[in-house]
């Protein structure tokens, strides 16, 4: 593997800035698996299984990045995801929705709630990255 300098700036930003993602997702195999592949690539990490704690974690945090489980037990991701568009605190964070459901409808239904981007489970890592990477991009590659 060959290490460009753009690659090793990169490492060194995100050991001193490092990327912040909000894992709002109720299923603890689910936490655990994304939990442990950003951080394996140096992202830092909040999670949360409930809709209302998410909306406060994320006005509190401000995170680069949001992945939103579509079935949550009380509030949906779909409605959470409603609440942060419409505030100014967090309109512009990048959502990525994941859902087990990869029905054609539940994809446009996410995207109309203002979700960026759309991924479904069983979650393929190599994909998964690449989306998270999409909206958090490296300097050059
Ligand atoms: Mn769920």
């Amino acid at each position: 593997m060959v290490l460009t300098l753009y690659q090793i700036v990169w490492d060194l930003t995100m050991i001193h800035y490092p990327k912040r993602i909000l894992i709002v997702e109720d299923n603890k195999a689910d936490v655990r698996m994304l939990k442990d592949v950003l951080e394996s690539q140096g992202y830092e990490t909040l999670q949360t299984g409930d809709g209302l704690e998410a909306i406060n974690l994320a006005l509190a945090h401000l995170p680069d990045l949001i992945l939103m489980d579509i079935q949550l037990p009380e509030l949906s991701g779909l409605e959470v995801t409603r609440r942060l568009r419409c505030d100014d605190r967090s309109r512009h964070i990048p959502i990525v929705a994941v859902t087990a459901f990869a029905m054609g409808c539940h994809r446009r239904e996410a995207l109309d709630s203002g979700c960026n981007a759309y991924i479904s489970k069983p979650i393929s890592i190599v994909g998964f990255l690449s989306t998270v990477e999409s909206f958090l991009p490296r300097l050059l590659r």
